[in-house]
Formats: C-alpha cells, sequence, structure tokens
C-alpha cells in the first residue's frame, strides 16, 4: 500500500448543502442517467423530493462508449439542473467530464461526480481539487481500492478534501449484470480511508429487477448513501432505461431500505406527509403516473 495514503485520519463528513454524508443518516441520491427535458426532469424532481430524495442526480455531460449515442443537454441542462435545485430546494450531484466545465458545473450543481471512465484523468482530478465542491469519486471499472484512494488523493492534494467515494461495480468475468457489485470494498474503505462511501446499485448490476436487493445490500453492509437510477417512463428513457426503476418501484424500494437503515441503526429521511399527516407514497404516485402518461 502507498505509505503517502493517511490511514489514521479520523473519519469525516461531507456537507453539500444540508446534507451530511458520513451522518448516521443514509443519503439517497436519485433520479434519471440523463436530464432529457425540462418538464419531464422539473416533474421526476418534484416527485422523488416527496419521497424523501435528498439528492437530485442527472447528467448533462454524458460519457458514451459510442459517439452516436445521446451525449446529454450540455450547459442547456445544467439550467434545467439549476431549476430543480430551485424548484425543489434539494441538492444537485452532475458528471463534469471536462476540467475545462468545472467552473460552470459547480455555478449549477451542489456535488461534482467524476465518472468511472475518469478516475484517473489527472487534469480533472486537479481542478476538480481545485475548488470548493465536493465531490463524488466513482470507482474505475477496473480499479483496485488502492488505485482509487490515491485518485481520491490527487483530489486532496490539489487542495480539496471534500470527496465522497463512489462504489459502482467493477468488470470480472461475469456477464449475467453490466459490472460486479463490490460491496466489500465499502468495508474496505471505511477502513482503510476517512471519506464517507457511497454504492450506486444500478450502474453495477443493469437491470432494474436487481438494483433493489443491491441497494438493500448496501444499506446493510453500512454503506452512508445510495446512488439510484429513477426514470418517469424506463422504457423510453435516452439512456440506461434498463437499468432505470420507474417512480412506483423506487417509491416501495425506499420503504423497504428504510426498514434495514433502522436495523443497522441508521435512518432514511422519510417520505413527505400530506395534508391528512399520512404518508403520500400510494396517493402521490398514482397522480405522477398520470403525469407521466400525459407528458412523457
Ligand atoms: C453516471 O452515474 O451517470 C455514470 C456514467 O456512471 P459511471 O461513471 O459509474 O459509469
Ligand atoms: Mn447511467
Amino acid at each position: 500500500m502507498d505509505t503517502h495514503l493517511r490511514y489514521d485520519q479520523p473519519k469525516q463528513t461531507v456537507a453539500a448543502g444540508e446534507v451530511i454524508f458520513g451522518s448516521p443518516e443514509v443519503i439517497v441520491m436519485a433520479g434519471p442517467c440523463a436530464v432529457e427535458g425540462r418538464e419531464t426532469y422539473l416533474s421526476c424532481a418534484q416527485a422523488l423530493k416527496r419521497m424523501g430524495v435528498r439528492v437530485l442526480r442527472g447528467g448533462v455531460f454524458k460519457p458514451r462508449t459510442s459517439p452516436y449515442s445521446f451525449a446529454g443537454l450540455g450547459r442547456d441542462g445544467l439550467k434545467i439542473l439549476a431549476e430543480a435545485r430551485e424548484a425543489t430546494g434539494l441538492a444537485v450531484v452532475t458528471e463534469v467530464l471536462d476540467p475545462r466545465d468545472v467552473e460552470v458545473v459547480a455555478a449549477h450543481a451542489d456535488i461534482l461526480q467524476v465518472g468511472s471512465r475518469n478516475m484517473q484523468n489527472f487534469a480533472l482530478l486537479r481542478e476538480v481539487g481545485q475548488g470548493g465542491h465536493p465531490v463524488m469519486l466513482k470507482r474505475g471499472m477496473a480499479a483496485t481500492c488502492e488505485e482509487w484512494l490515491l485518485a481520491a488523493e490527487h483530489i486532496r492534494a490539489a487542495g480539496n478534501d471534500q470527496i465522497i467515494m463512489c462504489e459502482r461495480g467493477i468488470r470480472t468475468f461475469e456477464n449475467q449484470t453490466r459490472n460486479t457489485l463490490d460491496l466489500s470494498a465499502v468495508v474496505v474503505l471505511k477502513e482503510l480511508a476517512p471519506y464517507p462511501v457511497v454504492v450506486d446499485p444500478s450502474h453495477a448490476c443493469g437491470r432494474s429487477e436487481l438494483v433493489g436487493a443491491m441497494a438493500r445490500a448496501a444499506v446493510a453492509v453500512g454503506a452512508d448513501g445510495l446512488l439510484i437510477e429513477v426514470h418517469p417512463d424506463p422504457a423510453h428513457a435516452l439512456c440506461d432505461g434498463r437499468q432505470s426503476l420507474n417512480q412506483p418501484e423506487f417509491a416501495k424500494l425506499l420503504q423497504e431500505l428504510r426498514r434495514i437503515a433502522k436495523a443497522v441503526g441508521r435512518l432514511i429521511r422519510s417520505e413527505e406527509r400530506g395534508e391528512h399527516g399520512q404518508g403520500i407514497a400510494d396517493g402521490s404516485l398514482k397522480i405522477n403516473q398520470g403525469v407521466a402518461n400525459d407528458d412523457y
């Protein structure tokens, strides 16, 4: 192990507005893979807020394997993210692909995501390290925990220790899943490093029917947060629909996750309460589905 890693540092929390990663709360981040349009994104954001989600996700600069795939709305998408943040009061996380975009992304988002494909893009790590925004560093798909921690060290060495580590699955010989979710990495990182660790079961599994079980396992194993792709109409998503939960599926999963969090001494924020003090999950989801049918 590299001697420059300071394993004796005390645990640290990372704050994005009023959201604190590394606290007893398991922070739920959710939203579509990509921001596809203003109305659809804003209505999805409102539904997620009502369910108790703490951070909205949505890619606007999308790294795509094929140059012909939808690559996001770019700066127009950033404006939609900022509008969703304003309308809901929720924090926003989005990926920054290019060091030249760090400033503009930071002006519109609360957490800067460095994606798997860029875990060792040292120019990008330096640039996000020089800013003051929290950085969510996704594990490279072929990175060891040590390489991942050294990538975080590049950010810290540049001046920013507000780092959230995100396990999102690694490539193995297994092909039933898009990647193999390495939940032991959550435990290993907590042993070795001071940073909060979150889990993205969506990119790990690649299939929506597996996401719930792995999200539950992630909470059980001690993850400080979850990043889950939720789309109002996964079958028609422009990106990663196959692994996206629809809103009712996600609302049901949240209820299960709350029970698991409680069992392991953590908590997940509850859904907003309706006028009569009832949970809104059932009623509002029917309404949301109605909106989805009309709008999307
Ligand atoms: C994403 O979260 O939008 C993404 C592209 O994930 P990853 O970098 O883990 O593939
Ligand atoms: Mn995605």
